[in-house]
Order: C-alpha cells, then sequence, then structure tokens
C-alpha cells in the first residue's frame, strides 16, 4: 500500500506542529511520499511564510532593503530546526535566496522558496530523500502544466527512493525560471506525485476534521461529511465551500485515488473520503452539503408566447455574450426566462444591457432583480430519494422565507435556490435541520 501525504501550512507552522506531521507520517509505513507547505500563520494575527515572500519580493523589487523582513524568515525556520535539535543549517540557502531576491529573481520564484525549505527542513528530520520540485514539475511555455513530462518525471524518479519529501505549490518553466501553481497549490503537487506513483490513497492533512455539511459560520457545529464524491464535492466547492484546491482534483480523479482529508491536529478522526463513485449509499442523510454563495442578480425577460418563438433563447445569450457577461443559472417558465448573474459583472451596464435585450427579442418585460443568495444542495442520495425537492422547499417555506428562484440540475444532484441576502442563514439552517436532525 502506498499513501501520498500532503501537510497544509497550518500544520507545518511550528516545530510543535512539525513533531506531529513527523509522528502522523512514522505511524504508517505506507506515508512514503510527503508534499509540505511552506509554514504557515501560528495564531490569528501570524504572517504566513509564503506572504512574507510575497512582501519580501515586493520591497525587493522597489530597491528597498529586505533584511528586516527576511529575518523574519530565516528566524521561523532556524526557530523550528533548533527546536527540533536537527544537525542542518540553512545559511547557505538563506544566502542564495536573498541574494536572488535582491537581484529579482521574480515572483514566483520568491514565494516558492517557503516551500522549497520546509522540505529540506523536513526531510532531514525524517531522514527521507529531498527532491526539488523544480526537477520534476513541469511547466508548458504557455504556464499550463505539462501532465504528462510530469507525470513521467515524478514516477520515474520516485521508483528510485522508498521514501521522499517533495515541497509543494512549485515546479519550472522550460527556461528553467521557478513558476507557482496559484494559491493554495501545493495540494495540486499532492495530487500529481498521488498519481504518478499510482498510489492507493492520497491523504490531505490540514486543521479541520474534513469537509463539513455546511459552513461553521452560518450553522452552528455542522457534522463532518464521512464520504463525498469527485463530483458532490465540485458541486459545492463550486458554491464556495473550500477546503482542496480545486485543481487537485483532476490528476487522481483520473487515477481514481480517493482522497482523505484528514486534520493534523485530530489525527484519531477519519475525516472525509473522497470519491469518484459510491454506489452504495451509504452516508446517513440524504443530502450530502449544503453551499452557498452571495451577490447575485436575476435578469427575467418575460414574453407571451415566448416558448414557441424560434431562437429567443439564444437572441437573448448572444446579448450577454457580447456583453462578455457568464451567467450561473437559466431557470425558465413558459413564458419567462430568468438568468442568474454575478452582481459585479453586470455593475455600471444595467441601463444598456436592459436596452440591448428589448432590441433583441421585444419583451413584454425586462427586469433585474440584486441581492440573492445562491444556495446548493447537494447529495448523490437524492435521486432515489422521492420527495427531497419538497421537503428542502417547505423547510424554508416553514422558516417564512420566500424563495426567490429554483434551478434542479439536471444530474438530480444538487438543487439550487436563490433566497434574498437577509434570508441566507435563516434558509441554509433551516434546510440543515430539516435533512440533518
Ligand atoms: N504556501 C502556498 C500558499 O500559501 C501554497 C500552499 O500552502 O498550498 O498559498
Amino acid at each position: 500500500m502506498v499513501k501520498v501525504v500532503k501537510f497544509g501550512g497550518s500544520s507545518l507552522a511550528d516545530a510543535n506542529q512539525f513533531r506531529k506531521v513527523m509522528r502522523i507520517i512514522n505511524s504508517e509505513n505506507d506515508r512514503k511520499y510527503v508534499i509540505p507547505s511552506a509554514p504557515g500563520k501560528r495564531s490569528a494575527e501570524d504572517i504566513k511564510i509564503t506572504d512574507l515572500l510575497y512582501r519580501c519580493y515586493e520591497t525587493a523589487s522597489k530597491g528597498e532593503d529586505i533584511s528586516e523582513l527576511f529575518s523574519k524568515i530565516t528566524e521561523r525556520y532556524n526557530g523550528i530546526i533548533n527546536d527540533l535539535g536537527l544537525d542542518l543549517s540553512l545559511d547557505e540557502e538563506f544566502e542564495v535566496i536573498r541574494r536572488s531576491m535582491i537581484h529579482k529573481a521574480g515572483r514566483d520564484y520568491a514565494a516558492s522558496r517557503g516551500e522549497y525549505l520546509s522540505g529540506i527542513v523536513l526531510a532531514n528530520a525524517l531522514g527521507y530523500k529531498f527532491i526539488d520540485a523544480a526537477d520534476i514539475i513541469f511547466f508548458s511555455e504557455d504556464g499550463t502544466l505539462d501532465t504528462e513530462r510530469t507525470n513521467e518525471a515524478v514516477s520515474e524518479i520516485l521508483k528510485k527512493y522508498e521514501n521522499a519529501v517533495i515541497p509543494g505549490f512549485y515546479g519550472s518553466m522550460p527556461n528553467d525560471t521557478i513558476k507557482t501553481f496559484s494559491r493554495g497549490g501545493s495540494d495540486i503537487t499532492g495530487s500529481i506525485v498521488a498519481r504518478a506513483v499510482e498510489a492507493d490513497l492520497y491523504e490531505n492533512w490540514t486543521d479541520v476534521n474534513g469537509f463539513l455539511m455546511a459552513d461553521p459560520r452560518v450553522v452552528k457545529n455542522p457534522l463532518t461529511i464521512g464520504k463525498i464524491t469527485y463530483r458532490e464535492l465540485r458541486e459545492l466547492s463550486y458554491m464556495g465551500a473550500t477546503v482542496l484546491h480545486e485543481d487537485a482534483i483532476f490528476p487522481v480523479r483520473r487515477a481514481n485515488i480517493p482522497i482523505n482529508i484528514r486534520n493534523t491536529n485530530h489525527p484519531e478522526q477519519a475525516g472525509t473520503m473522497i470519491v469518484s463513485h459510491s454506489d452504495s449509499y451509504d452516508h446517513q442523510h440524504i443530502i450530502t452539503g449544503i453551499a452557498g454563495k452571495h451577490g447575485f442578480s436575476v435578469i427575467t425577460i418575460e414574453k407571451d408566447m415566448m416558448n414557441s418563438e424560434y431562437g429567443f433563447g439564444r437572441r437573448v445569450l448572444e446579448v450577454l455574450e457580447k456583453e462578455r457577461i457568464s451567467f450561473e443559472h437559466l431557470p425558465s417558465g413558459i413564458d419567462t426566462m430568468s438568468i442568474v448573474v454575478s452582481s459585479d459583472s453586470i455593475e455600471g451596464r444595467r441601463e444598456r444591457i436592459i436596452e440591448k435585450l428589448n432590441a433583441a427579442v421585444f419583451p413584454d418585460s425586462v427586469s433585474i432583480e440584486d441581492d440573492i443568495a445562491l444556495i446548493a444542495v447537494v447529495g448523490r442520495g437524492m435521486k432515489n430519494a422521492k420527495g427531497t425537492a419538497a421537503r428542502v422547499f417547505k423547510a424554508i417555506a416553514d422558516a417564512g422565507i420566500n424563495i426567490r428562484m429554483i434551478d434542479q440540475g439536471s444530474s438530480e444532484l444538487n438543487i439550487i435556490i436563490g433566497v434574498s441576502e437577509n434570508d441566507f442563514e435563516g434558509s441554509v439552517n433551516s434546510i440543515y435541520q430539516e435533512f440533518v436532525h
């Protein structure tokens, strides 16, 4: 059995967290390949190493002195090394990095050094081989990951080592400069490595017990989701629930490798298992999770006999396309069509959009309603359970809330509901209570 284990910034914030990480790795022989992030925040007011590095880069590019900022970084690593009692000095590395920063080695290079150094420290502490991600993770000229070349290189090198530490978040460009993924990108490195070594499991260790059924800022103590499919996860993430970088899903999904979200501070918890499909409907509740997004507007177009007019929808969407506005949902009735768009995307252009729609389809009326929040109720169990939609709507109605829009995804995996921003929390809570208690 081979497990690839990725640890997030909070799991490596200080020596104590490093110790927890080492204990987790050493407690199972299967945990063979380790992907560390850069040390994260030790407290709410603290600054992540990655953010300090970005600041250093900005300061250096203005030609200003970086000594003070840079010493904050070296102190963090030296503190961890000393506290762990390691026989390791990063002084030479620090000097190379400091000099490269002053010589403007690039923003991504600067940011990537957090993971690079963290990888050296962790490899030393574990007695594992350190493999620089720049030698095995490759981007193409256009900045996208060179998937196949990377997969071959990672797989090739890791065949030689039973255990290794590979820093997350970065790789190299064809001209050998460093490039990072977007923020939170160590998740992607972990996923790439898991695919390349054909791992049985990709463990992603963070500071929460897993994926929660609802946002804990909205619902008090929501339950952790035990098992979720990639598609459900995508629906929930799209609607604002985040634990994992979105792009981390593709490499392992392709290879059918499950991801297990785990808590470094509570390794006794089983966490959330993300799987490609789950035939057995083993979740205790019909719904898997609820997520929501704010700041939407609904453009409603009404016209008698709309449904018999050829090309009506196309002409409406063409107006949006020409304005470069993308739409989120398109619930339609017989004589009405509603288009849900983000309010930001139409800001300052409302009059023009209305005029253009009037000219394109001669509707009876066009209106724009703002302050809409969208709620997604997601669950693979909904397809087989009769009356789920009715239960969702009844729960909201019983809370005295007016539903402004409904859209059921054709996959029967989700129901999307639009409510006033003011009713968002009440709606999410009433749906949660209906299904969980
Ligand atoms: N350290 C990087 C960040 O803060 C990448 C990561 O942690 O995954 O975004």
